[in-house]
């Protein structure tokens, strides 16, 4: 298989952000999987655009990762409006597609799950093991850590060297997290995946199809966790901007 190599012209801006646009992300990833060049992966969306343009460490981790993939359908509808016609890439269902991948392999690709609540990456990792049971599981830890904690789990992942991690512990710790220890194992692939590890762990569910298909997964989150509508108002900023942007290109 060719790896599509990320030129400038895959490499399109959204209000600031970078995001690559390539035709097959997880083609991508397993190709610099097996050539153990590791990455950061970035599933960019409205939410953590807004965040990026008030917090300039984010904002330098995302224009250093290796593969921004256009998450949100906020930021899919801003390509469509400048004519890029791209189809989303929701980070979950990329990080489900590695590890379909990684399970059906006979030299183990090693996994771990980081973040959630307790029990939580240990229930998202037991999900995969039996959906997948060839695959190799390096650890579970969860999110709420003791610096002790914290030292124990760079130990193992130093010790385990996973080739796929997922860091679920929200934005932007999750993207801080993983900029400030990826060269723990660099060889791997890093993903912040946010509350991905809930959905597998069965503790959260995930908007079904309709809301998805029709750019309204952010209401059914909204419906299904309400603390989140302060959050939620970098949505309409980011419509706002996106609208602003487009017509002082006309
Ligand atoms: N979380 C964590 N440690 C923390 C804060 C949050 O592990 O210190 C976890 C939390 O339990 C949840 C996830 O991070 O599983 C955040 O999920 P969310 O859907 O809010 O992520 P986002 O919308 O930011 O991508």
């Amino acid at each position: 298989m060719q790896k599509q190599v990320i030129t400038k012209t895959l490499n399109f801006s959204v209000l600031g952000q970078p995001v690559h646009l390539l035709d097959d992300y997880p083609g991508w990833l397993i190709a610099q999987l097996h050539q153990q060049l590791g990455g950061h992966v970035i599933t960019l969306n409205a939410e953590m655009t807004m965040q990026a343009e008030k917090n300039a460490t984010l904002a330098e981790i995302i224009k250093l990762a290796d593969l921004v993939i256009p998450d949100g359908s906020g930021v899919v509808l801003y390509l469509w409006l400048k004519g890029k016609k791209v189809k989303r890439c929701p980070g979950i269902e990329l990080a489900e597609t590695l590890l379909l991948y990684a399970g059906q392999l006979s030299k183990p690709m090693p996994v771990f799950f980081f973040g959630g609540a307790p029990e939580v990456a240990e229930k998202a990792a037991k999900f995969w093991q039996q959906r997948c049971p060839k695959l190799a599981i390096a650890g579970t830890q969860h999110g709420y850590l003791s610096p002790e904690e914290e030292q124990q789990l760079c130990q193992t992942l130093k010790e385990k060297q996973p080739s796929l991690i997922f860091v679920g512990l929200g934005v932007p710790r999750q993207e801080l997290w993983i900029a400030q220890h990826r060269h723990l194992c660099p060889k791997a692939i890093w993903i912040g995946v946010g509350g991905s590890l809930d959905i597998w762990a069965g503790t959260k569910t995930r908007a079904p199809a309709w809301f998805r298909e029709n750019h309204l997964e952010w209401l059914y989150r909204l419906y299904q966790e309400p603390w989140r509508w302060r959050r939620m108002l970098a949505l309409p900023l980011f419509a706002w901007k996106a609208l602003l942007s487009n017509f002082f290109r006309k």
